[in-house]
Order: C-alpha cells, then structure tokens, then sequence
C-alpha cells in the first residue's frame, strides 16, 4: 500500500462504524467511543492501582517508587502506563504498529486518558509530544503509532498538540542491540527544531511502550535541555 492509500484507509478505519477492535463484534447496542465490547473489557488486564509514580510498574509495597526507577534518574516527574506488555494488550500494539490495525487507536487512547487522570490527574502538562519516527521508518510504516497516541490523547485531555521532537538518524532496532549501545545510541537520537515551542512549558510524552525507560530518557533530556520547564511520559503498556 502507498502513502496515499495508506492515510486514506487510516481516515476509513476512524470513520468506521464501531466494532470490537479485539473480537470484531459489533458494538451498535453498547457503543461508547475507544471502547472494547462488554465481553473483551470484562477479560482486560490493567496494570494494578498500586504502581509506580514514575513508570507504572505494579508495586506490592506502599513505595512510590520501584527499584528501577530509584536505581536509574529519571529525568521526569511523573509516568505512567495503561496495562502490562504482556498479555492480549502486547499482540493489539504489535497489530496497531506493525499492521495497521488503527482500529485499536481509540482504544488505547482512552485507556491511556484514564491512567493519566487517576494516577496524575493534579499534574497539569500542556503539551503533548510523540515519540517521533525517523522519517525513513515513516515511510515504510506509513504513519508515527505514537503521533496518533499523542494526538488523540491531547485532544482527550483538552492540551496542546505539540510534535516537538525529530529523530536525528535512523537507530537500529533498539531491541537487538545491548543496553548500553543502546543508550549510546539514543544520546544523540532525538533533537528539538523549534525550541521556542517549548519553552517553559510542561510536557507529556507519549511512546507505544515503555521498556527500559531509554528512549523516554533521551526524549525528555533533549526537550529539558531545549527550555521545556518539566516532562512526564505515558505509554499504553509497561514491559
Ligand atoms: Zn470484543
Ligand atoms: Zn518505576
């Protein structure tokens, strides 16, 4: 599929009538926007209540904090994530990412919208910025998965829309390499064109998954050291 097409069939699957991204039923009866059916919703697995201020991950204690985020900076101040990777929710992404199954972007949306205003609904960003694609891989993809997150999820929560990030060159597929090649790497990865459009302001960043926390790391550096006043991330599941 070209460009073209590819963009055209992302504008049909929004326009499309409602049905249950997970199971394909039809929601005509209990249709609410970004939801799943009765039946898939009842069987979802969110990441527990109890979790990390910083990265979502569930914890059994009455810390705020988990060992990873105590033990590596973060340089945001608050995070969060809708669901565990593995599970159901690990395949839809992969769907969403890699077969443009864009059906599930409301879905995610909405979940995402939920964890932020129960786990930091006092922290006010006013922006919200994707994770951005190296325009090579946007080519072969046909779109930025974490721009669609970002966009919805700025509309969602009623803030600015603000892709202020640009992927300095093409990374090698981050999961192949080893950790600290891997923080080599994305050092340099990310820049900030238009440092003007952040500056002072407080800003969410958006990625599909969080992982190590590496790319949110260099994210978050770059848009700090371009005069963003804070940063805090969200992604729909926690690895
Ligand atoms: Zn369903
Ligand atoms: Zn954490």
């Amino acid at each position: 599929m070209g460009v073209a097409a590819k963009a055209l069939h992302l504008f049909d699957l929004m326009l499309a009538p409602s049905i249950c991204p997970a199971c394909q039923k039809n929601l005509a009866q209990e249709s609410v926007d970004g939801r799943l059916c009765r039946a898939c919703d009842e069987d979802l697995v969110r990441l527990p209540e109890t979790r990390c201020g910083l990265c979502g991950t569930p914890l059994n204690t009455s810390l705020e904090l988990c060992r990873e985020c105590v033990e590596t900076p973060r340089p945001w101040i608050a995070g969060t994530a809708a669901f565990p990777y593995d599970g159901p929710v690990g395949d839809w992404i992969r769907a969403y990412k890699y077969g443009g199954r864009t059906d599930f972007l409301n879905f995610f949306v909405r979940e995402m919208a939920n964890a932020w205003r129960a786990h930091h609904g006092s922290a006010t960003p006013e922006a919200v910025t994707p994770i951005p694609l190296h325009w090579l891989r946007l080519r072969l993809r046909g779109f930025n998965q974490a721009a669609l997150l970002a966009e919805g999820l700025a509309r969602e929560l009623g803030l600015e829309y603000l892709p202020a990030l640009k992927r300095s060159h093409a990374t090698a597929h981050q999961a192949r390499l080893g950790e600290s090649t891997r923080a080599k790497n994305l050092r340099r990865a990310f820049s900030v064109p238009h440092p003007e459009s952040v500056e002072g302001k407080s800003i969410l960043v958006v990625d599909d998954v969080f992982t190590t926390g590496a790319t949110m790391t260099a994210a978050c550096q770059a848009l700090m050291e371009a005069g963003a006043e804070e940063t805090a991330v969200i992604a729909i599941a926690r690895a």
